[in-house]
């Protein structure tokens, strides 16, 4: 990763050239097969950790690292296997998986363990299919250059890309031909291929995932954050306020660790999402989950009903958590830095003593940029045990930082970290047809 984004062409060239490598000499038979390419952004959530799942607030923005899916396909009436196969392949694997898209698609490990992003996404649109012996089929390519497991969602921005090219294939939302204005596709229409990603990614890959991450890969906006009620899916575009040459800009750092323990955790947060929600609604009955409560609730469940403990901790994170990403929201369009870089600090205290979803790779990193001139707030950003920290920096200083965290992050960890900055980009879209 560089500090500046790989150019989108360059993408669609590697996976045009790794069809052509794949299945360039053994294409699809059928003539009525029409060729698309699209792609969809990862993200970085600003404020807002771990509060999707519980129905809260999260204010992401859709960056400028995209997967692009390229290839050629169609829908066939027949269950032979012959006719009907589908084939994939990504330039992180080089190696094709082929597959037939039934209803009884199965997720498989190991080797391929990466094709259930696209096969749960397959599975979600067959419900669109006419009747039932239609069968998707078709050859695709995939190149990306979101970084894999650091927390910028490649995952959801595969999921979204395969989601836009079905809906290409089924003629769905009209296609509009124009990756920079997603506002062509319907509210609705982006919200409810979001919605069968997550469906997608919980059910056939086994991540009790929120919504956050496909949504904004599907839904975002050039120069916008989205600030998603994760509860009602209702979001508001944010833009930042302020004077033009006042702006700050968002330095992302990826810290280049995965603690295995984050994959084993994300499941229990979650269970002590609902264990903690259940002794609230003791107190306070109108609490269906985590988004309902108060800071009042909590003092109250804490000294009558016993919330205590771990689960005390995890329900404070996400209430103040929820409160702090509104307030930003606010702030942001106010164009008042500080009060946002005070409320991302406050996120990070929080992450790491309450919800203990830190490291020591990443406090590192968030201690280096809140210590340096021009920063307004750090923190750690996505699911945790490692992945990226998200900074608000003013312009002139972003380059300065980023130089900063480099030679010391080295100097503390003796490992790499990877910078770079970025503002909102747009959502999903199709490239070509
Ligand atoms: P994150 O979403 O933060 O990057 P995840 O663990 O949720 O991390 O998802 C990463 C996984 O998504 C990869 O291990 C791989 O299985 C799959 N994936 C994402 N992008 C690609 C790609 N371009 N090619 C193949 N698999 C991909
Ligand atoms: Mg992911």
């Amino acid at each position: 990763m560089s500090s500046s984004t790989t150019n989108i062409q360059t993408l669609i060239n590697q996976a045009e050239d790794l069809y052509e490598k794949s299945f360039g000499d053994r294409e699809l038979g059928n003539t009525n097969f029409n060729t698309f390419c699209t792609s969809a952004p990862g993200r970085v959530n600003l404020i807002g950790e771990h509060t999707d799942y519980t129905d809260g607030f999260v204010l992401p923005l859709a960056i400028g690292y995209s997967t692009v899916v390229y290839g050629r396909g169609g829908i066939m009436k027949s269950t032979s296997s012959t006719d009907t196969r589908c084939r994939i392949v990504s330039t992180t694997t080089n190696s094709i998986v082929e597959f037939q898209a039934t209803s009884s698609l199965v997720p498989l490990c190991k080797s391929e363990a990466w094709a259930n992003y696209v096969k749960g996404v397959i599975l979600q649109y067959m419900s669109e299919l006419q009747s039932a012996d239609e069968r998707f089929v078709l050859d695709i390519a995939i190149a990306g250059d979101v970084p894999l497991g650091s927390g910028l969602s490649s995952s959801a921005s595969l999921e979204v890309a395969t989601a836009v090219f079905l809906e290409c294939i089924l003629n769905l939302n009209n296609n509009p031909y124009c990756i920079d204005d997603s506002l062509l596709y319907t509210r609705e229409a982006k919200m409810e291929r979001a919605k069968k990603c997550q469906k997608a990614e919980n059910v056939f890959c086994n991540v009790p995932c929120g919504i956050m991450d496909q949504f904004v890969s599907s839904c975002g906006s050039r120069g916008k954050l989205l600030l998603i009620d994760c509860r009602s899916l209702d979001y508001k575009e944010v833009s930042m306020g302020g004077e033009e040459g006042d702006m700050p800009v968002l330095v992302v750092a990826n810290s280049n660790v995965k603690h295995s323990l984050g994959d084993s955790e994300y499941p229990v947060r979650v269970q002590q999402c609902k264990d903690a929600t259940s002794i609230l609604s003791n107190v306070n009955q109108n609490i269906q989950s985590l988004r309902d409560a108060t800071m009042e609730d909590i003092n109250t469940a804490s000294s009558s009903a016993g919330l205590e403990g771990a689960l005390l901790q995890r329900a404070r994170h996400v209430v103040s958590e929820n409160k702090r990403t509104v307030e930003a929201a606010n702030a942001l369009e106010k164009g008042d830095w500080a009060t946002v870089g005070t409320l991302m600090n406050a996120s990070h205290a929080s992450m790491k003593d309450d919800y203990q979803v830190s490291c020591p790779e990443i406090d590192i990193l968030v201690e280096l940029a809140q210590g340096y001139e021009g920063v307004y707030g750090s923190r750690l950003t996505g699911g945790g045990f490692g992945g990226c920290t998200v900074t608000l920096v003013k312009r002139d200083c972003a380059q300065g930082l980023i130089d900063h965290l480099n030679k010391e992050y080295t100097a503390k960890t003796g490992k790499q970290c990877d910078c770079f900055e970025t503002s909102p980009g747009s959502g999903a879209g199709l490239l070509m047809a």
